[in-house]
């Protein structure tokens, strides 16, 4: 009697759930096809930096064009990269993950991100990706919110990708040293603000000095956390920062013109193309 009967049998009694809702699926970690349609992944053109989406047509776009906000003040990290836009479709999966402690979408998440890492890597989606990184650090928590979670989501992000990757995962190597405020509600400036001076590298504990780093974190809302920790990762030596995260807030949002694809399979887990008409946009925030 095999593992793999009992296995299928508590997914007769207890099938498992969608990502998304209570629809059943196939097996965990999967998003049903409806709520998977409605996502709007990322997907080129995107600013070679911080992979803002550009509205214009791939043939207008040249892979190494940057978008406004990184011509005028390029930003610590190298390169970002996220799996979907934070939207109203696309909200409950980091949320779900921050809030209830949903774990089974983790290798889903990890697929993702390691797949949005090739996003306009070389100027040409599918084509190889960055360099892989020495090292994956997650954007930490204060110890206090930590505590009061349990866990730290940029952490089970970043030790699902770095099994994904086989890469090490420092989950020590940066310290937030004091409790910032809940970045909701903030105005750029003002997230700018809350984050200065909030991390720190260990130094005693990791020695970043010539590493190539992989920053991950769940959410990308206006860069400022992703910007102050690539900052002084940085200034304590890494030769080169790079950032993933599995949502990212568009703002001002793109208005696509690309055509609607048939949405994939939701058992393999790859980023379909946009679709045209644009969900409601309530007021969206992710961070905290
Ligand atoms: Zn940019």
């Amino acid at each position: 009697m095999s593992g793999h009967f009992f296995h299928r049998l508590s997914h007769l009694i207890w099938p498992p759930l969608s990502l998304l809702g209570d629809d059943p699926v196939d097996r965990p970690g999967l998003i049903h096809a409806e709520a998977w349609a409605r996502l709007t992944f990322v997907t080129e053109p995107v600013c070679a930096i911080c992979g803002f989406v550009f509205a214009t047509a791939p043939e207008e776009w040249a892979g190494d064009t940057r978008c406004l906000s990184c011509v005028a003040t390029p930003p610590a990290f190298d390169h970002a990269r996220a799996v979907f836009f934070y939207d109203e479709p696309s909200r409950g999966l980091p949320l779900a993950l921050k809030h209830s402690g949903r774990l089974d979408g983790l290798a889903t998440f990890a697929a993702l991100m390691a797949n949005a890492l090739t996003i306009s890597a070389t100027g040409a989606q599918g084509g190889p990706g960055p360099d892989l990184p020495d090292v994956l650090i997650p954007v930490p928590l204060h110890p206090f919110r930590l505590w009061r979670r349990g866990y730290n989501q940029a952490g089970l992000l970043a030790a699902a990708l770095g099994r994904r990757l086989d890469r090490p995962v420092r989950h020590d190597a940066l310290i937030r040293r004091r409790a910032t405020i809940r970045q909701a509600g903030l105005t750029p400036a003002g997230r700018r603000d809350n984050v200065t001076g909030a991390f720190r590298v260990r130094q005693q504990a990791f020695a970043v000095k010539g590493k190539s780093v992989l920053l991950v974190d769940d959410v990308f809302t206006t860069g400022a956390t992703l910007e102050a920790c690539a900052g002084v990762l940085k200034r304590a030596g890494a030769r080169r920062v790079c950032a993933v995260t599995l949502a990212r807030v568009m703002r001002p949002r793109p208005k696509l013109a690309r055509p609607k694809l048939a949405p994939p399979k939701p058992a393999r887990p790859k980023p379909a193309q946009p679709y045209l008409t644009e969900p409601p946009r309530p007021d969206l925030d992710a961070s905290g």
